[in-house]
């Protein structure tokens, strides 16, 4: 197999990549000059290096200048650590972050748990999860997952994990069916937050 079909290859694992566009992005490298390609090498293997898990949410974060496994968000005084939101995945936490309606803490599930599923272990991070809620500073848990069936079925398995001690909130209608919340914009995730029940 030659370069561009390798390449081509790799591209097409890429998430909502297809073979059509990952040949494109083959074609576009093509037609960058030798610095935009060595930049582009150089960060994907600093990538690794550079980003860490935070070993409390869950999340990736740049690690490059202090050597913690706890990322500035867990770190952070001024963030309220008796609310704890579960969210999905990195892209969902970002999103939320952005439109500043959450100053609590979070942790990132890695997936959620189609149903059916046998092996939900497989599929989010049971074990971390378990560890994180045994802070007993947590008063109130929020889930704030996909709104489609594999989400409603995620939120089931993570309440029955959750301490009965603290209250489980998730976020209010308002999120449009299917959506996942990489997607909503500020206002509505303040409405579906401020909704919560
Ligand atoms: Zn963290």
């Amino acid at each position: 197999m030659n370069t561009i079909s390798k390449l081509t290859e790799l591209f097409s694992k890429f998430p909502g990549i297809g073979p059509r566009q990952a040949k494109r992005f083959v074609y576009f490298l093509l037609t960058r000059n030798s610095s935009f390609l060595e930049e582009l090498a150089r960060l994907l293997l600093e990538l690794k290096k550079e980003v860490s898990t935070c070993e409390s949410c869950m999340r990736f974060f740049s690690n490059s200048l202090h050597n913690t496994k706890i990322c500035e968000i867990c770190r952070d005084p001024n963030r309220n650590g008796e609310m704890l939101m579960i969210v999905e995945r990195d892209a969902d936490f970002e999103n939320i972050e952005k439109s500043k309606i959450y100053e609590g803490k979070y942790f990132i599930l890695g997936g959620k748990v189609p149903i059916l599923e046998k092996n939900p272990e497989n599929r989010i991070r049971v074990s971390q999860l378990k560890e994180r809620i045994k802070d007993t500073n947590i008063k109130e848990v929020i889930l704030a997952l996909s709104v489609n069936p594999d989400g409603e079925n995620t939120e089931k398995y993570v309440r029955d994990l959750l301490p009965s001690s603290c209250k489980i909130t998730i976020l209010g209608r308002g999120l449009s069916t299917g959506i996942e919340l990489e997607y909503p914009d500020s206002d509505t995730l303040k409405n579906a937050f401020k909704n919560r029940t």
